[in-house]
């Protein structure tokens, strides 16, 4: 049975993987300071034999026997890293740090959760993986993004000076089920505003893009980069090119919630992408991954899981 570490196993993303690998018959420990995770995440196999929990932030070393790292710990709404941004930083730097040296210990393959944020504000539409992006170093998103993409340069260096096999994943962006209500991003943002026939706040005129991809699809594409059979860093571009505007998110979430919301315009935060598409033809070609969840489909499940935990909500208080 393969023993399986996630970093940051207890947030949206993590939780999900951590159920697939279970299923998998894998035997997994999850590794999370629970900064935006939550335990609750976990609910569903905190008495599974194959499942460890530890509470630890990134930032302080680790020594574990493991055969596979999945590094996914750091936040990563904007809400969320821009709120202690030096905190970002150390996460995404010290952090790993810290997971290369455990993998070059244990001289076992090692996935990191990059983004497209390394991108910036893209010059090249879609992106595409040998594009060195249009990043700001000194703004609001820079801790992110300088971050992640100082992670990225740890991975190759290992890889090149240590022979660490590692796997590098740049994440577009993705939702479903399991994102926290109050995380600041569009999709929870939209369906709670939605389901509460609040306004929903289209930043700008709301005619930036974003190419949504469902976290069942993104769990397969980790993991179907995991199980390359001969070691290859990347860096792929993982996520799905089917890409809308803002607005049309908006629009399709106010149908199938058939809400009597409006929109109202607020201010395009500092430094927002215009234009985010992923170009998935490199990972693509070597695997034949291709999403399967369409936008609607996707968020019928997203919406329900909403529904459901404000219905929570509503009967504790
Ligand atoms: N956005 C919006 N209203 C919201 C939240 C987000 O219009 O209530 C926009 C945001 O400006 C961005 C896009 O939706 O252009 C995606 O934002 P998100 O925070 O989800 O993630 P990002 O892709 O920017 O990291």
């Amino acid at each position: 049975m393969k023993h399986i570490l996630i970093t940051g196993g207890a947030g949206f993303i993590g939780s999900h993987l951590t159920a697939f690998l279970l299923n998998q018959g894998c035997q997994v420990t999850v590794l999370d300071n629970l900064q935006t995770g939550s335990l609750l995440n976990l609910d569903f196999c905190k008495h599974h034999p194959g499942f460890e929990f530890i509470r630890q932030d990134i930032c302080e070393p680790i020594d574990l026997n493991v055969d596979e790292i999945y590094h996914l710990a750091c936040p990563a709404s904007p809400l969320h890293y821009q709120a202690d941004p030096v905190k970002t930083t150390k996460t995404c730097v010290l952090g790993a740090l810290n997971v290369l040296e455990m993998a070059k210990k244990n001289q076992c393959r090692i996935l990191t959760a990059s983004t497209s944020e390394v991108y910036g504000d893209p010059l090249v539409h879609p992106q595409v993986e040998n594009d060195w992006g249009n990043v700001n170093p000194v703004g609001i998103r820079s801790c992110y993004d300088e971050g992640k993409r100082c992670a990225e340069t740890l991975f190759m260096d290992y890889h090149r000076y240590y022979d660490v096999d590692v796997v590098i994943a740049r994440i577009f962006n993705t939702y479903g089920p399991r994102m926290s209500l109050d995380d600041g991003r569009v999709i929870p943002n939209f369906i709670a505003q939605a389901l509460k026939n609040e306004p929903l706040t289209l930043y700008g005129d709301g005619s930036q893009t974003r190419s949504l991809c469902y976290v069942d699809d993104m769990i397969r594409g980790l993991t179907g980069m995991m199980a390359l059979a001969k070691p290859i860093t990347g860096p792929f571009n993982v996520g799905n090119p089917d890409e809308c505007t803002v607005k049309q998110i908006a629009e399709t979430i106010l149908s199938l919630t058939r809400s009597k919301s409006n929109m109202i315009n607020k201010p395009l935060p500092q430094d927002d992408p215009m234009r985010r598409c992923p170009d998935i033809t490199r990972f693509s070609q070597l695997t034949g991954f291709k999403p399967s969840v369409s936008l609607e489909a996707g968020l019928k499940r997203t919406i329900a899981y909403f529904e459901a935990k404000l219905c929570e909500y509503a009967g504790a208080s």
